[in-house]
């Protein structure tokens, strides 16, 4: 199998690198691994797509720490192609969407109805691990290469926990299915469960990559009364009024228009983006 796997950060920690640019530096390293086989409880999926999303980024310039080398992605679809022991809900052919936080299903988190914030899955996480045991990707020499999320989709192959999956019917395209792997939860997710934006609010939205847009529509979804969606690119305005705004604009723009949108009231701000470009 191939993954892109990174070696060190890019620019590492606390050192200045100039005006160089990913693609001179390239950090990420596209190489031959060996193909692990799903143990008890995963699944080998073959990668048909996977998107970028900043969070990536975020592990190779080192504003996320992760032990490393890692193989990275994790916002991405499939399918699968071998079953481990014990799965009994999931079948080679399904299509999966790769979900970057398993649930154990036993935890406090998980028990409690929050599983977005399973203990085991942060423990496996960070650790590069995957929710049903060590790291299994080596290089050919023997090297450990950690997992990304127990997903690791910069590849053309992952093994994963049966619980990394979500079956999808056929008929979604891969480059709209990736994108519910990271972008669409996030963004809906900030809307409909942390802010719980209520039919009537008024709702801004700064940020319009596919997590900004995904808000954007789920503030529509949720009823908002005024969606202003905000971003200094103003290619992806188009964008935003097919996904639901009532207005858009550049950063320089956003206080008169929120002000013009709510009114007598508050607007919940959602910032979409890790930086304001
Ligand atoms: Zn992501
Ligand atoms: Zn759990």
């Amino acid at each position: 199998m191939k993954a892109a796997v990174l070696y060190s950060t890019f620019p590492a920690v606390g050192q200045v690198q100039g005006k160089q640019t990913y693609a001179d530096a390239r950090p990420l390293v596209v190489q031959e691994l060996d193909q692990p086989r799903p143990r008890a409880g995963e699944l080998g999926v073959a990668i048909t797509y996977s998107s970028l999303c900043h969070s990536d980024l975020s592990v190779v310039d080192g504003s996320r720490l992760r032990p490393l080398p890692m193989a990275l992605g994790h916002e991405a679809v499939g399918r699968v192609v071998s079953v481990g022991e014990g799965v009994a809900d999931v079948s080679v052919r399904d299509r999966v969407v790769l979900v970057f936080v398993p649930s154990c299903g036993h935890c406090r988190a998980c028990r409690s109805g929050k599983p977005a914030l399973c203990h085991q899955a942060a423990e496996v996480n960070g650790s590069g691990d995957l929710l049903h045991g060590p790291a299994l990707l080596r290089t050919p020499a023997g090297e450990r290469i950690n997992h990304h999320l127990g997903v690791s989709a910069f590849a053309d192959y992952a093994v994963v926990a049966r619980e990394s999956v979500v079956v999808i019917d056929d008929d979604v395209p891969d480059t709209v299915a990736a994108m519910f792997g990271c972008a669409v939860l996030t963004g809906m997710g900030a809307v409909l469960n942390t802010a719980g934006v209520t039919p009537g609010q008024s709702v801004a939205v700064f940020g319009l990559g596919a997590v900004g847009l995904s808000a954007v529509m789920a503030a529509r979804l949720a009823g908002a009364a005024a969606v202003v969606a905000i971003d200094p690119n103003q290619g992806k305005h188009h964008l935003a009024m097919a996904a639901g705004a009532t207005a858009v604009g550049t950063p320089g723009e956003a206080a008169r228009l929120i002000g013009e949108a709510s009114g007598d009231g508050w607007t919940l701000p959602l910032k979409q983006s890790a930086r304001p470009a």
